[in-house]
Parts: C-alpha cells; structure tokens; sequence
C-alpha cells in the first residue's frame, strides 16, 4: 500500500507538497491543494480544521496525528488563548518560522514576511536533543524522512525551513516570499498598525496587526531596540559546503562532533606541519551537503594568502576587497580533506546561489545581543507588542552550535508573552515577565535546562530549571514602554 500512486488528486498533490524541495514548490502545491480542496488558507480560524476534514488521505492522517496532539496542550486553550490577536512576523529563517507556527497554535492570525525569494542555505545547524523532539512532535520525520539519521544531529538551514514553512502553511499561516519589510506605519484615523511592505503585496488591504516579532537575523534590529556588542579575541569562522552524492564511500566517513584544539593537539599540530593551515576547531557534518566550519587562526590565513593585508580592525582584515576568495577555497578544501582522512571522494564545492563553491568567512570577534527582548509601543490609543526572536535577539557563535537551541527557546518564550499579552494581562506585567525570562536565555545550554523534553511548552517552568518570572520588576520598566504613558 505505502508505494502505491494516489489515485485520488489531492492525495497526490498532498504528496508533491510533502516532498517539495524548494520554497517555491511548497507554496505552488500547497495552493494546489488548497483549491482542490476548495479550503481557504485566509480562513485561518477554520482552516486546518477544514483541512483535515476534506483530505482523508492516510500519509496525511499521519501528520495531523501529530499536530494533534501538539495543538492539544493545556497552554494554548484549543487555539482561543491569542483568538483576537493578529501577529506580523518579519523573517521566515528557523526562528522567524517556529514562533509563526505557535503563535497559529495559539489562535493568532500569522503573517510572516520574508525579503528572499528562495531558501538556499546550505549550512548546517547542530540540534541540541530537546530541537529534535520538538521538531519530531511537529510531525518533522513525516515531512523530511531523513531527520536525524546520521550519527550526529543536525540538518540544513534550508532543510528546516522547508520544514517549518510546511507546517506553518498546514495551520493556516500566511507566508509572503520576495516581500521585504521596511518599517512601521504608525495608526492613523481608524486604521490600526501595519506595516511598510516592499513590493506592496496588498495595495488596497493592509494587514493591521497587534503583535510584531522580529525574526530578521543578526543584521536586522527593529527602531527601538538596542544591542550590545559582546568583544572577544578575533574569531574567524569558515564554512564551506561540498557536494554529497550519498555513496557508500561518503557514507563511511565520520563525522566529526567538534574537535578543539585543546583536546587534540595532534591533530592541529599534524595539520598545521602538513598542509601550513591553523585552526582552533573544526566541526564536519554529513547532511545534504558535506559540511565544514571550522575557526581559523589569522598568521595562517595571511600566510596562505587568505588575507592579503592584515590589519587590527576586524572589520577592514575580513573586507571582501583584502580576501582572495581563490585561496580561501584552497584553505578550506585542504582542510575539509585533511580533517577527513582524505577519505571523501572527488571532494567538490557545493555552489552558492550565485553558482560559487559555497565558501564563506565569518567575522566572529564581535557578537551582538539585544538589551532587551521586548517592548510596547502605544500610538492613538493602539498598542503594539513587539518581540525579538533568533540571531536578532542574540547572535550565536557557530561552531558551538548554540543557534537554532537557544532560537527555539526564545520563540517559545515569545509565544509565552504573546499568550499573556492575548489573556489580557496588564502590558507593563507581560514585558516584566518576558524581560524576567529573557536573562536566563544566554546561559542556556543542554546540562541547565530540564531534560523531561516531552514535557517542554512554551512555559518557560517547563524548559528552564529555575525560572524567576519577576526577576525584573515593573517599575524597571520604564525604558520598553515607548510612546505611551506606562505608569
Ligand atoms: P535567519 O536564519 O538569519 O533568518 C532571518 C530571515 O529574515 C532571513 O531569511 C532574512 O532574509 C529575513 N529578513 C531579514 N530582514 C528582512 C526584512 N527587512 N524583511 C523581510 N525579511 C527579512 N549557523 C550555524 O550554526 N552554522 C552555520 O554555518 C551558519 N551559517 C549561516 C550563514 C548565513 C549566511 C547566515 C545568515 C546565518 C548562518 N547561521 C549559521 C546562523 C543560523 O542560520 C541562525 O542561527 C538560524 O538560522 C536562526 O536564525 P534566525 O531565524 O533568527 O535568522
């Protein structure tokens, strides 16, 4: 029965949608799907509910068993807690997409905006093992059958998108691709807050909305937020992506978890006798790609003519003019093949969406983080509650993988505020608790948090093991309350 061809049409263009290996593709089938089934995803309400209704389809029966009983937590109150509420959400990477599907799950209308017309990154995201239940428990291996069957425990930017976008469109969210957000638009007359929208994609209906979640990455920060700069010793980080052709002599290579430099000398030593590169660590994971990163240290790279000039500033040694992107793909390819015994064949670049080998240097020195997580802006009597959430909120160093776990975390915590904020609690009391929650996040790693994973919601007392919802108290506050009269 599994390898039969669906007869019925919706049955196959549910299949199409599952497999859909691009964003374009996700979308055209599921609208395919959608008109079949004459469901209406603006329908948003009903929309999933009609879904499964109409698609009586056992592959399909499969996924909503999952969601399910996702949707069927006490926290989300059978999708009424946020009803009323309607959430822009800026950014459609891993974090900007998984606070999108909580906040479905809690009842809100969701749009996400997203600048990039296309998912296209190869690089690789380590999951901590609370990411993989939580992405298993939203019905993940059924849209992406190879989750997770390496040794280690990782998967693509791309691949996690595809996901999330999956089954963020299934609980009647609604994704704008190629629409870049430029801005706020304060309420005027009876119209609430929209957005500035590039191209305008509702000329004559804007979308008016009550919460807005930054989810932009680390290059974006929303007007009224601010960040610190966290600088430590210059960092390089390089990436590079070669092509898997999954044969069994790349299936007998290892992978390698993370070898710093500190618990193996040899290795670094030998590498740097051998091939003249010098690195702190170096990490490889086989997944759609071969995938390498690896912290490179500054006197090799300018000795391998990486670097043509050096100079102090971080910022002037990295520029794209004093790289020489040929010896960068030397560098990185020795190293990919030195660290792998020699031992993948014909080893060859991945491209990038510009069709170059997919390699790229990454300036670690200075990391940002938000001062804040949270804030209300009040205009004409409306207010709105913005968030942060991801790179945007704090900028992770790659090679410890902390990303996408501490990504997750915060658009669990997120929901957790947007949920108060749709019960009804005072603002100055949501932003408190939030700000409370958002202290911890930092310091998060798998040996503090609680390892009952099955038990993890967007409740923060369910992930974190002491969590103090006042450590920050109102009266603290005055500084994320803009444009209103708090107090
Ligand atoms: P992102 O994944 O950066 O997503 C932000 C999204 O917002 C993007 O899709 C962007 O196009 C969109 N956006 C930004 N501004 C606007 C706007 N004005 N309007 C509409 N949309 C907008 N982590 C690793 O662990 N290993 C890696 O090798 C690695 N490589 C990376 C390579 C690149 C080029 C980038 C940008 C990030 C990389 N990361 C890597 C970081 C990792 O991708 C993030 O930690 C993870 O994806 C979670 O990020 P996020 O969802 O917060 O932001």
């Amino acid at each position: 029965m599994a390898n039969q061809e669906p007869t019925d049409p919706s049955h196959a263009l549910f299949d199409l949608f599952v497999t859909a290996e691009s964003c374009r593709d996700v979308q055209q089938h599921f609208s395919a799907l959608c008109e079949q089934l004459q469901v209406d995803p603006k329908d948003y309400r009903v929309f999933y509910s009609k879904l499964k209704e109409r698609l009586n389809y056992w592959k399909a029966k499969d996924l909503w068993k999952e969601i399910d009983k996702r949707a069927s937590h006490k926290d989300y109150q059978q999708r009424k807690a946020c009803a009323e509420n309607k959430c822009l959400v800026l950014g459609a990477g891993p974090c900007g997409l998984r606070a999108a599907v909580e906040l479905a799950l809690l009842g809100a209308q969701v749009l996400v905006v997203e600048k990039r017309a296309s998912f296209s990154r190869n690089n690789v995201l380590h999951l901590w093992p609370y990411t993989i239940y939580d992405l298993r428990g939203l019905g993940a291996k059924k849209l992406y059958g190879r989750l997770c069957t390496g040794t280690l425990d990782h998967i693509s930017i791309r691949q996690l998108q595809l996901i999330l976008l999956k089954v963020a469109l299934v609980l009647g969210v609604e994704v704008l691709t190629a629409v870049e957000f430029q801005g706020l638009e304060e309420p005027s007359g009876d119209k609430g807050w929209t957005a500035k929208l590039h191209p305008n994609p509702h000329p004559t209906l804007a979308f008016e909305f009550d919460v807005f979640i930054s989810a932009g990455g680390g290059s974006f920060l929303p007007d009224g937020f601010k960040q610190k700069e966290l600088r430590a010793t210059l960092a390089i980080g390089i990436t590079a992506n070669f092509t898997n052709r999954h044969t069994a002599a790349e299936a007998q290579v290892a992978e390698i978890s993370g070898v710093a430099r500190i618990y193996n000398q040899k290795f670094f030593h030998d590498l740097l006798t051998q091939t003249g590169i010098d690195l702190e660590n170096i990490v490889y994971y086989k997944d759609d790609t071969h995938y390498f990163v690896m912290t490179a240290k500054k006197e090799s790279l300018l000795k391998k003519g990486v670097i043509k000039q050096d100079y102090s500033d971080a910022e002037q040694l990295l520029a794209r003019e004093n790289v020489d992107h040929d010896a960068l793909w030397r560098y990185a390819y020795e190293a990919a093949n030195f660290s792998t015994n020699r031992q993948l064949p014909e080893l060859e670049f991945a491209t990038n969406p510009a069709g170059r080998p997919d390699v790229a240097m990454f300036d670690f020195t200075c990391m940002h983080r938000a001062e804040h997580a949270s804030l209300v802006r009040e205009r004409r009597g409306k207010k709105l509650l913005m968030g942060l959430v991801g790179d945007s909120l704090v900028e992770p160093f790659w090679p410890l993988g902390t990303g996408i776990a501490r990504g997750f975390f915060a658009a669990f915590d997120t929901a957790w505020m947007v949920r108060s904020w749709g019960l009804g609690i005072p603002c100055l009391q949501v932003l408190a608790e939030r700000e409370s929650i958002y202290q911890l996040l930092s310091q998060t790693d798998p040996g503090n948090t609680k390892n009952n994973y099955t038990s993890y919601s967007i409740r923060p007392s369910t992930r974190y093991r002491h969590v103090n919802l006042s450590a920050i108290q109102v009266h603290q506050l005055r500084l994320y309350f803009w444009g209103g009269s708090p107090i």
